[in-house]
């Protein structure tokens, strides 16, 4: 797990997820179907889950969408947060639906004595509120008073509504600023982390479609992450949902933030001594592993010369050789395969892995494969050389340098 120290903030459950506090860091994801359909909702919620997503948010926006909200919260597999625009009341319909959490937007709900009854009736029921800021949706009249929705903007907007929930004592709070320019993002969040101890719900709003959507959130709340800030974190892609709960999941168990779940599959980025088509076996081996499910780090290598040596953090992986695949567990080198056994060789390994251990993996290693892939090695670098010409170019730069 990373070193890194976290913004310090209070702590507050949305169901039984906590957040906040010394809490893992979770990840939301938002339904996209109507909420009247309650088995198509389900069967969404099921599926953010199973991609990684910690907690849902689901659109509460009509009477037809409470209702279905009352069927869905028993059902549901993670806490449900229902997102509310313009009509309070459909805020303490969700409450009666027995949701685990609201989400108001200032920019939309501005009646103090409707804010104040909902949070009244959020205390009644222990169920926090976020209170949503969006670029998109900010208040005219913080707007004209900062000259556009700057971050002074949004975190004004935020400390607003936070002042009327505070009036009557309801601090189970987290709060989000979310802006789809990413500096702009950035900055509302380290401006708030500095003025609140609530706990923070990262996102790039409206960040549009793979992969400009995935690059602009993963700069935006990685950043934040990395300085400690944030508690909760959501993708807003314009994609299928799961798309974006498996993201989110994948980005903390990157950043070493959750332990890993799935699969992360690296791969070299090939050159002119691979042996094999590496984005072809990479894409195979991914397809293969992750049906599987198996949380390992593997390693697809184009060539046996550097390969293993250089993936030996990987829990396993394969690399090319003439004709052959070396498949090494935490660099060592196991078994000696055909070419065209590299997938379900790895495969193979993976789930014997996961069951054994790596050990009892690496005591049941071919005895005679290590010896073979150092052949292999040597007799790779007697057939290509210097494959990538390394030698040429380095005399070529020497003479430019020198003015030859
Ligand atoms: S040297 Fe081998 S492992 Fe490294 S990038 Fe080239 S093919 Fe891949």
């Amino acid at each position: 797990m990373t070193s890194m120290s976290r913004r310090p903030t209070r702590e507050l459950f949305v169901g039984d997820v906590p957040v906040g506090g010394d809490s893992p860091i979770s990840v939301q994801s938002m339904t996209t179907t109507k909420t009247a359909d309650v088995d198509g909702t389900l069967a969404q919620v099921y599926a953010l889950k199973g991609a990684g997503a910690d907690i849902v948010r689901i659109t509460c926006n009509d009477i037809d969408a409470a209702e279905g909200l009352a069927e869905i919260v028993p059902r549901s597999p993670v806490p449900i947060i229902a997102d509310i625009h313009f009509q309070y009341r459909l805020a303490l319909a969700a409450l009666e639906a027995g949701v685990a959490g609201l989400r108001l937007n200032p920019g939309n709900i501005r009646n103090e004595d409707h804010i104040k009854t909902v949070a009244r009736a959020a205390s009644d029921a222990g169920v926090p509120i976020r209170v949503g800021v969006n670029a998109g949706s900010l208040d005219k009249d913080l707007l004209a008073e900062h000259g556009g929705p700057v971050p002074q903007a949004l975190v004004a907007s935020a400390l607003k509504e936070i002042r009327y929930l505070e009036e009557v004592d309801f601090t189970d709070i987290k709060i989000s600023v979310k802006h789809s320019h990413v500096p702009s993002m950035v900055e509302s969040y380290r401006l708030l982390a500095d003025t609140v101890d609530y706990p923070l719900h990262l996102g790039v709003t409206e960040a549009g479609p793979p992969p400009g959507g995935l690059i602009k959130s993963v700069a935006g709340i990685s950043t934040l992450l990395l300085e400690g800030i944030g508690d909760t974190i959501r993708f807003s892609l314009t994609a299928d949902p799961v798309e974006e709960a498996k993201a989110g999941r994948a980005l903390l168990e990157y950043l070493g933030l959750r332990e890993r779940s799935s699969l992360d599959l690296i791969a070299c980025p090939s050159c002119g001594r691979a042996e094999v088509d590496v984005i072809a076996v990479a894409a195979a081996a991914q397809e293969a592993l992750e049906a599987e499910e198996l949380p390992f780090q593997v390693a697809v290598m184009g060539c046996v010369v550097n390969g293993p040596g250089e993936a030996r953090e990987a829990d396993l992986g394969i690399a090319a050789g003439k004709g052959k695949g070396h498949l090494f567990i935490k660099g060592q080198v196991v078994r000696v395969v055909a070419e065209d056994e590299m997938v379900s060789a790895l495969v193979d390994e993976a789930r014997k892995l996961r069951e054994e251990g790596v050990e009892a993996r690496l005591a049941a290693a071919d005895a005679s494969a290590a010896a073979e892939a150092a052949e292999d090695a040597v007799q790779l670098l007697e057939i290509q050389g210097d494959a990538n010409r390394a030698s040429a170019r380095k005399v070529a730069v020497r003479s430019v340098a020198e003015g030859d």
